[in-house]
């Protein structure tokens, strides 16, 4: 943009204007892959409830109609309804996680592990040494804890009764350092970072999930200035989540 009023005499001048549009790019590339996604995983149960739908009719218009047969189509579109229904859970979770106001107050998070452990109604499951105080959002940490609980008990090889341990320490000043200690089936090589991303699994699919629960724990550590890792346990037992929150003091 020429510039002009500096006078007859004067040099002439120009004003140039640079405008990073990086980060703005970057956004709109991740949400449109996270929109394709979406749209993946909640095309897949709305098939086979399609599917199910279409033998449904077909058993009903053969005019000899199974009951057993009928009953395990329904079960399958129940199934098929339940897994849409947790995807749009997280969806809307992983919304919130980013982008709701953070209150920070005083958090007791012993209590919050012994209420998730009360309404999974697995506290025989779950133990928790003394836990520190955080200064913290109490709704987004008590979802923080809910997925590394949920996921403890989930992931575990079949016929194994689920152990989780839940511990804190102060880690430096400032800070608790909160561990989930678990006694499941751990994380495959090369994976402990990449379970963070949205809508990453390590596992297949013979265990139910979305693949966004990290990537909200995750967030929503971030939010608070905290951090987070994963790793198996040395004797090879099970995994350990370790992340650390402002302590309150
Ligand atoms: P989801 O459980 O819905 O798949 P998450 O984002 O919570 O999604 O976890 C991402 C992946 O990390 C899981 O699919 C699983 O493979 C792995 N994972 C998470 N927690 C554990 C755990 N405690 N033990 C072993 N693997 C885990």
């Amino acid at each position: 943009m020429p510039l002009n009023d500096s006078g007859a005499d004067a040099e002439p001048r120009a004003l140039l204007m640079f405008r990073d549009y990086t980060e703005a790019y970057t956004r709109r590339a991740e949400l449109a892959t996270f929109a394709g996604t979406v749209a993946h995983d909640l095309r897949n149960p709305l098939s086979a409830i399609e599917g199910w739908t279409e033998m449904l009719e077909d058993e009903v218009s053969s005019g000899g109609i199974d009951p057993a047969l009928v009953g395990s189509f329904i079960q399958q579109q129940r199934l098929a309804t339940s897994r849409m229904h947790s995807l749009i859970g997280d969806l809307l979770d992983h919304a919130t996680s980013g982008n709701r106001r953070i209150e920070v107050e005083k958090v007791d998070l012993g209590e919050i592990v012994h209420a998730i452990a009360q309404s999974r109604g697995v506290t025989s499951m779950v133990r928790c040494a003394e836990l520190p105080w955080v200064s913290a959002d109490r709704v987004l940490v008590s979802q923080v804890l809910d997925n590394l609980i949920g996921n403890a008990l989930k992931y575990v090889a079949p016929g194994v009764v689920p152990h989780v341990v839940v511990t804190g320490s102060t880690a430096g000043a400032g800070w608790a350092r909160i561990t989930v200690t678990d006694n499941g089936i751990g994380l495959p090589p090369g994976e402990q970072e990449r379970i963070f991303q949205e809508f990453h699994r390590a596992h297949g699919t013979q265990y139910d999930g979305t693949g966004l629960g990290l990537a909200i724990v995750r967030r929503i550590v971030i939010r608070h200035g905290g951090t987070i890792t994963a790793r198996n346990r040395d004797d090879g037992g099970g995994s350990i989540f370790e992340l650390t929150l402002p302590a309150y003091s």
